[in-house]
């Protein structure tokens, strides 16, 4: 039998390696699918004498090593950490990065959890932060040679610039390339949340960024049925400072998480080429209804980051917001009147998620600059037929009209 190997090779196609990554045949039973390492500590061969490098299992685990590895690979980065939930990661993860009287310049429609965490938890020991419309270059270097403000020492060093493109729920889309120049020429790293692209349709440390943050929660896990978050870098400087908060506050996705993200992980490419055609076709029918306002969405020519998106991503994604020209009641009757999708905060699984972002996902920046408007629901397009998705978003837009 041959040796076990992962062919995670960075030449390998995309599917390829999500397929093999990290993901060689078990060496004792020939076991095509690794098990799933529950023990959280290591016989010794003698003291200190480790049989494969594994000691206890919130430093290292073989089955969160799989996923590491995977991760990777998929983001062309040298080493990735896998955390217990997105904002664990970014929270270690600034951790590492930032020290108290540092500041961060963060996209002014960032996701409510981040914001939340930088403002009122990590605010509380001294990180400032400054909102600013990512799409708007100026604006951000401004903001990032201005220093710190809001909680943080007046005047302290930007040390990152943080953005989510496309962005959510306002769906904008950032020169990812341009904004890297705009951090480097301050001194700042430039991190990119790409949980709504997936490394599929976007490599942001290939445009220059240099530390991408997942939700693993969404489309890389992809079924709805993990909570989980990462971080993959491609510097081994950095890749020392993030691995050390990670061992040091703990943090860490458990075995059977680990497994069910790699499980999903291996079918991203094919989900979201679906996800991608589903929304396509979606946000193609809602504008051409009279109830919409305006459809976001950047595969639309109409988009305003569509050119942009077409360079920097392979595909537009899954996800889409609406706005209703009847404000606020029909994104509500909409939001209350389908069955297929299913009104449920998250994203990025195979069932297609309805949200109204203003009370649900985005409730904590209510009232900040970061609100969201109330005429706007989200849509997840899931993995269904399309066409079952356009009937249910018909049926619901007629009680709009009947107002029953
Ligand atoms: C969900 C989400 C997060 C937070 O991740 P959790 O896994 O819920 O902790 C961060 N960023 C974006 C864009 C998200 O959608």
């Amino acid at each position: 039998m041959s040796q076990p190997e992962s062919s995670s090779a960075a030449n390998a196609g995309f599917n390829t390696r999500a397929v093999h990554a990290g993901q060689a045949f078990e060496p004792r039973t020939g076991a095509v699918v690794p098990p799933v390492h529950f023990s959280s500590t290591y016989a010794q061969d003698g003291i200190g004498g480790l049989r494969a490098g594994y000691e206890y299992g919130r430093g290292t685990n073989p089955t969160r090593d799989a996923l590491q590895e995977q991760l990777a690979a998929l983001e062309g980065g040298s080493h990735a950490f896998s955390f217990s939930s997105g904002l664990a990661a970014e929270d270690s993860m600034i951790r590492a990065l930032t020290r108290p009287g540092d500041h961060i310049v963060l996209g002014n429609d960032a996701y409510g959890g981040t914001y939340r965490l930088i403002s009122r938890v990590l605010g509380e020991w001294g990180i400032g932060n400054t909102p600013v419309d990512m799409s708007n270059l100026d604006a951000v270097a401004k903001a990032v040679a201005a220093g710190g403000s809001n909680g943080g020492a007046a005047g302290g060093k930007t040390q990152l610039v943080w953005v989510e493109t496309p962005s959510n729920p306002m769906m904008k889309i950032t020169d990812i390339a341009a904004l890297a120049k705009v951090a480097h020429d301050a001194g700042a790293l430039l991190v990119v949340d790409n949980t709504f692209a997936s490394p599929y349709l976007q490599n942001p440390l290939a445009l220059g960024a240099d530390v991408v943050v997942h939700s693993t929660t969404k489309y890389i896990g992809g079924h709805s049925d993990v909570v989980g978050g990462a971080i993959i870098v491609n510097d081994p400087e950095l890749a020392e400072k993030i691995g050390f908060v990670q061992f040091a506050v703990g943090a860490v996705s458990g075995p059977m998480d680990a497994f069910l993200t790699t499980r999903g992980l291996k079918t991203l490419g094919v989900r979201m080429d679906r996800h991608s055609d589903n929304a396509q076709a979606v946000a193609e029918w809602l504008l051409q209804r009279p109830e919409v306002e305006v459809v976001l969405y950047p595969g639309l020519p109409s988009h305003p980051g569509h050119e942009l998106a077409k360079k920097q991503m392979k595909k537009f994604g899954g996800m889409i917001s609406v706005q209703f020209k009847g404000g606020e009641a029909a994104a509500r009757k909409v939001a209350e009147s389908t069955s297929v999708f299913t009104l449920a905060e998250s994203l990025g699984g195979i069932e297609s998620l309805m949200n109204y972002p203003s009370e649900m996902t985005h409730a904590s920046v209510k009232g900040t600059e970061l609100a969201v408007p109330e005429n706007l629901i989200r849509l997840s397009c899931g993995i269904e037929d399309v066409e079952d998705l356009i009937a249910d978003l018909e049926q619901a837009f007629a009680r709009i009209e009947t107002g029953s």
